[in-house]
């Protein structure tokens, strides 16, 4: 027994070519590790522009090109041989890696599992040469027409590894991919002109200006990538750029933290960690922030060999480098803090609020409030503090009121220490439910119903691409609305707050009165679709309020921090103060 392997067969050293294919199984995994690994080698080849085309999810062609370094014709057979490299000489040079290969072992790995071929020249040759690697059998190097710089294409990816083949995920998956992964290698180097195509259709390019916004947008799409905020750090020896989401922007997986080290994009859950610590009590149990940054350090203190895809990395001072990645994204969190924390002031064109007002903006919470206790309820009108000493700021919190009733179907009566207070019912409503609706979305708190019969929305063209602009926001204000065949949409779930109302007409009201060039910041998009609809979804003039709905509407207004206003600014109330009543019916002076 104890030659049981013998039986199988005696000890060999494997062929190079399987030997390539079982390294090729750590490192091509899928089209998009091909497609990383010729970046990467363009990148190394100092390209200034770099372009990526595939078919059929990259399974029938993939060709990268570059106007890099390029390779000369004798060396070409060495590029695609196993562990060739240039760009590592000695065992010390493993230390202090400066390009993103080194390993020598990608072209062959690839070549093991499709047909590839390499066309490329250098700066001071006037043809250029070309080599193909069938499965593994590579050719001589031939003569061949060739701008500066190298071009691989690799047909048929794993034909030869049916399982591999097997393995592989929906095209537009694979596809996606390929695209998340040039993307970020695109912000990573935004000198560098970048250009993706999948099966003849442009799905990004770059100007190679420098500007990583630009990459933004396609990676993150415009909404969301205006909740990103640049980010500029640096300490002792390490450097940190990239952006970071506001507390508006969040997802429910780590996928979208981004890390790239020194030029390479590293999946290192301990880094991960980190950003996520430094978001810390800041978003809800189960979100995560979406994150971009390019930390760079020196060489010598980052350990890339760690494993052959290259994706992790050891850091000679790990915690310093934490740390410091914590410091850098809590400075861009403190700095820009104020734009998820609402601030209807600036919203609704009311700019001139004192600042403390500004600071317990929707702290919704009933403070204490006090109140002369009236000595003999016939004189409670006219304990009143002087208007002198409390100045009535517009949007002072209200005192507790005493229902009287309704007027007209339309304004509500009420009593307070300081007089007469009227009402309208529709306006007070729709800043009960913004409030509510608001507060409840920046506690994480926002409860949406789910609708037993999910009604259909069937959109004109134009509507339904406002519905695709507004679908993150409305998502975000509790509204659960998906596809449902061409310009249709249904509405799955709603804010629990609106469960009165039609669900059609909350988001008819963020259809109908859309305005294209009013989405600033996602916070405030969110924001102004909020207002709409609780305008859309309050109790309307005319209408008959029980008892119950009454009372319950003037005490929720008790508790906004802002309850003189609708969220448009119009006034809900007119406040006949004590003071005035008395000197309308000439009573001021000593009686
Ligand atoms: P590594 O990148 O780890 O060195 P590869 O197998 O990816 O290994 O590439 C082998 C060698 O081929 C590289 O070291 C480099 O000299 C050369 N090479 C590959 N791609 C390019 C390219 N796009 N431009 C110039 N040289 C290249
Ligand atoms: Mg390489």
């Amino acid at each position: 027994m104890a030659a049981g392997y013998n039986l199988i067969m005696p000890i060999h050293i494997l062929p190079d070519q399987i030997a390539s294919q079982i390294a090729a199984g750590e490192v091509i995994e899928r089209p998009a590790s091909v497609v990383k690994e010729l970046i990467e080698n363009a990148i190394d080849a100092k390209a200034k522009t770099i372009s990526v085309e595939m078919r059929n999810a990259g399974k029938d062609l993939i060709i990268v090109e570059d106007d890099g370094v390029g390779i000369s014709p004798e060396e070409l057979t060495l590029a695609i041989a196993r562990n060739a490299t240039s760009k590592l000489n000695s065992a010390e040079d493993l230390f202090n890696i400066k390009t993103l290969g080194f390993r020598g072992e990608a072209l062959a790995s690839i070549a093991s599992v499709a047909r590839v071929s390499v066309k490329s020249r250098t700066a001071d040759q006037l043809a250029g040469a070309q080599i193909t690697s069938d499965g593994g059998v590579v050719s001589k190097p031939q003569p061949q027409a060739s701008p500066r710089g190298t071009q691989v294409s690799v047909e048929n990816l794993f034909f030869n590894v049916p399982a591999r083949l097997k393995f592989l995920r929906a095209d537009i998956t694979e596809n996606r991919q390929v695209t998340g992964l040039v993307t970020r290698y695109a912000m990573a180097y935004p000198d560098i002109r970048w250009k993706l195509k999948q099966d003849d259709k442009l799905i990004f390019q770059t100007t190679g200006r420098g500007d990583r916004r630009e990459v933004l947008q396609v990676l993150f799409g415009s909404q969301d990538a205006r909740s990103l905020m640049p980010l500029t750090f640096h300490e002792q020896d390490i450097s940190i750029e990239g952006f970071v989401s506001d507390l508006s922007l969040t997802r429910s997986n780590r996928r979208d933290i981004t890390i790239f080290v020194n030029g390479r994009w590293v999946q290192d859950p301990a880094l991960t960690a980190s950003v996520i610590k430094a978001y810390n009590t800041l978003l809800m149990v189960g979100r995560y922030p979406v994150v971009v940054l390019f930390i760079s350090l020196p060489t010598e203190q980052v350990d890339v060999n760690v494993h052959p895809s290259k994706a992790e990395v050891r850091f000679r001072n790990s915690d310093q480098v934490f740390s410091t990645l914590q410091r850098a994204i809590k400075r861009g969190l403190l700095a820009y803090t104020p734009i998820p924390e609402l601030n209807p002031a600036s919203l609704w064109g009311m700019r001139d609020l004192p600042r403390q007002f500004e600071q317990e903006t929707f702290k919704i919470e009933a403070q204490p409030i006090e109140i002369q206790k009236p000595k003999d309820s016939g004189l409670s009108l006219l304990t009143v503090p002087d208007q002198q000493t409390q100045p009535a700021l517009p949007h002072q919190r209200l005192p507790l009121l005493r229902l009287v009733g309704q007027v007209a179907l339309t304004y509500l009566i009420a009593e307070g220490p300081d007089g007469l207070y009227l009402i309208d019912q529709h306006a007070a409503h729709e800043r009960v439910l913004y409030d509510q609706l608001v507060s409840e979305l920046h506690a994480n708190t926002l409860s949406s119903q789910k609708l037993l019969t999910s009604p259909t929305l069937e959109l004109s063209q134009e509507k339904a691409g406002v519905m695709e602009l507004n679908l993150t926001a409305l998502h975000k204000i509790g509204f659960e609305i998906e596809p449902f065949g061409p310009n249709t949409y249904r509405i799955l779930a709603i804010p629990e707050i609106f469960t009165k109302g039609d669900p059609k007409e909350a988001v008819n009201a963020v259809l109908n009165e859309f305005e294209e060039d009013e989405t600033p910041l996602q916070a405030e998009l969110e924001h102004r679709l909020a207002a709409r609809i609780c305008k859309r979804m309050a109790v309307k003039g005319g209408q008959a309020l029980s008892d119950a709905e009454q009372r319950e509407l003037l005490s929720r207004l008790e508790i906004s921090p802002s309850p003189r206003t609708c969220p448009h600014g119009r006034p809900t109330m007119i406040h006949l103060s004590a003071a005035l009543l008395e000197r309308q019916f000439g009573r001021t002076g000593p009686i």
